[in-house]
């Protein structure tokens, strides 16, 4: 990590005490995912300098954007967030934003599936309902003040982030409708039409630009990589997608992405640039 913290030494002394508080945070969580994430932000600085990011009021809003800067929002940016932009961040560094040919497909059968909607509906409902549970458990305050340190209930609190990464997710695959109207299908042709309560999520406008719909999966995905409850949720998307495509998206993460950053962790590389 002391490798990590040199590298970033251009960040402000906040930017740089979060960073390295996301960092043991992974340390905890996940070990193996740990050592990948600081091997890619070794290799992101090292090959792209101008990779750097602030903590700022912005209205809750967390982006990174192309110039190489993530902003995140000082007061409600949990490690979840920051874990999603870096997904943004690794998958522009690591292949500029490539969509893979065959995802418009893959997301072309799911929509013709009729259990689909139906699938995804059930699962917002049911995180709609844990995440009610951990909310009740956890108290408004520490969600508001987001301070982790005073947390005791930590792997609630990731929950809890992890439970909007997913609904995000779901989302993504309609387009912005689970958040901006909520899910609708027609369940048989007697019946009216199921209508989903509205879920977290970017919303229709955002999703006018198609190639958004990967590059949020991805993203998220990062984000649920780096909770240390993936294997625990990972079947609520499987239940929604099939576990076809969600290892498809694991896949594009783990080898389009992590493996194909440049791996350059020679110590004399990173002295040269912390000076
Ligand atoms: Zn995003």
């Amino acid at each position: 990590m002391e490798e990590v913290l040199q590298l970033y030494k251009d960040l402000g002394d906040e930017e740089l005490n979060y960073l390295k508080g996301a960092l043991l945070y992974l340390k905890n969580v996940n070990i193996n995912e740990y050592k990948a994430i600081c091997e890619t932000l070794i290799s992101i600085k090292l090959s792209h300098p101008e990779f750097i990011f602030y903590l700022d009021d912005i209205g809750g809003k967390a982006k990174f954007i192309q110039t190489g800067e993530m902003f995140l929002d000082k007061n409600i940016s949990s490690y979840s967030v920051f874990f999603h932009e870096l997904g943004h961040a690794m998958h522009y560094f690591g292949n500029g934003y490539t969509i893979p040919n065959e995802f418009n497909s893959r997301i072309t059968s799911l929509e013709s599936d009729s259990k689909t909607s139906e699938r995804c509906l059930s699962i917002i409902q049911a995180l709609k309902k844990r995440k009610k549970e951990l909310e009740k458990e956890l108290g408004k305050i520490i969600l508001e003040k987001q301070d982790l340190e005073n947390i005791t209930q930590i792997s609630e609190f990731i929950e809890i982030q992890l439970i909007t990464n997913l609904e995000d997710i779901i989302d993504a695959f309609y387009k912005g409708e689970s958040h901006s109207r909520g899910i609708r299908y027609e369940k048989d042709m007697f019946t009216n039409v199921e209508k989903g309560p509205k879920s977290e999520g970017h919303g229709i406008d955002y999703y006018s630009n198609n190639a958004n719909v990967f590059l949020e999966m991805i993203a998220n995905i990062t984000s649920l990589k780096c909770s240390g409850l993936y294997e625990r949720y990972i079947p609520y998307l499987e239940y929604c997608f099939g576990e076809e495509f969600v290892e498809f998206l694991e896949n594009y993460y783990k080898i389009i992405i992590l493996d194909n950053l440049p791996k350059k962790t020679n110590i004399e590389n990173i002295n040269k640039l912390a000076i």
